[in-house]
């Protein structure tokens, strides 16, 4: 990064996710570390717009590696997806004398980067932040690994009353296009299935689990389902089953909002503080307009164009890991 470009903006946008704090404070420290001066951008592009933005120094990142959610909030903002919106917002950050931008989110959030950076001609640089892990080109997102073991402490303690009443449960979780937390959460909490968008496009994956009489040697089950307009919902498969055969007795719950909240796991954070730490090295190199990644535990650079255009694929394999551990 060259001499002139010394202050940093940062900002959190889209849905929260666990580790997004340890990323602020990967991003700011580094960033003081290297000479720059940092400032905190409120509540994503909404904060730029409303010109919410304040001094970031160490002393505001300190105690927060350990807290869930984000300290600069999050919001989704409309008017930033307008060319107006984001004329005001470019006036704010060169107010405040910022030259380069880290945003950290989702799919929206590099979007509205890729724009904003090519409209105006400066550098940002994204980092992943997602429960959902469904960012193409890094292995995982900031936020997954937490969520992925807060479905698993939950099923683990449905399995309880499912067992007990002998009762067959579909869980919902997120996942509106990816799969990634319910089929890794039904391996991980040993569910029978996992009901994810990228196969129920294919085949009637619930018509399949009915087929083979669910868990054929158990009395109760446990099927992982992904909130998703392809998967239908926990509630409409339960009713299909309900009403097609009425021997199971079948219950529902939905995880909602739990899943993205509580301290983030030390796999996160560690993640989050390479990330972070990562964004600053990245302008230094004179990067512009890419998105951290890690694939097979190396920091990459990943080009907004793929991140956002792509679909990650998940690994197909793990569908017969937990076919087989199923029986
Ligand atoms: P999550 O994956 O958790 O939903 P996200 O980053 O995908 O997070 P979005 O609400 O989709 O969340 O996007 C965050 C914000 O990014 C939007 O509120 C909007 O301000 C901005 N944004 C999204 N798409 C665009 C776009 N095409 N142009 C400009 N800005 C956009």
């Amino acid at each position: 990064m060259s001499e002139k470009k010394r202050c940093i903006g940062i900002l959190t946008s889209g849905g929260d996710a666990p580790g997004m704090n340890a990323a602020i404070r990967a991003v700011t420290r580094t960033a003081i570390y290297n000479g720059f001066s940092v400032k905190g951008i409120y509540r994503g592009y909404k904060g730029l717009i409303d010109n919410d933005i304040v001094d970031f120094k160490t002393q505001n990142v300190s105690n927060i590696i350990q807290m869930g959610g984000t300290i600069l909030k999050t919001a989704r903002c409309k008017e930033f997806t307008t060319p107006e919106g984001r004329k005001i917002a470019y006036e704010n950050m060169k107010k405040h004398g910022i030259d380069a931008i880290v945003a950290i989110g989702g799919d929206g959030t590099l979007t509205g980067a890729r724009v904003f950076a090519t409209e105006f001609n400066f550098p940002i640089i994204g980092i992943p932040g997602t429960i959902d892990n469904d960012l193409y080109g890094t292995d995982r997102t900031i936020g997954y690994d937490t969520a992925l073991n807060t479905i698993m402490e939950c099923v683990d303690k449905i399995r309880d009353t499912a067992t007990s009443h002998e009762r067959l449960f579909f869980i919902e979780v997120m996942g509106r296009d990816a799969g990634f937390l319910a089929l890794n959460g039904a391996i991980a909490a040993g569910a029978e299935a996992a009901i994810i968008p990228e196969i129920s496009t294919e085949v009637d994956q619930l018509e399949e689990l009915i087929n083979n009489g669910f868990r054929k040697s158990k009395n109760s089950s446990i099927v992982l389902v992904a909130e998703s307009p392809h998967t239908g919902g926990a509630i409409h498969l339960a009713e299909r089953v309900k009403a097609e055969f009425p021997k199971y007795d079948v219950r529902v719950s939905i995880l909602g909002h739990l899943q993205r909240g509580g301290s983030p796991t030390a796999e996160d954070r560690i993640l989050a503080s390479r990330m972070g730490e990562a964004a600053i090295s990245a302008l230094l190199d004179d990067q512009r307009n890419v998105m951290i990644g890690v694939r097979n535990n190396e920091i990459v650079y990943v080009p907004f164009s793929k991140a956002i255009k792509y679909d990650k694929p998940i690994n197909r394999d793990l569908l017969n890991t937990l076919k087989t551990l199923s029986i």
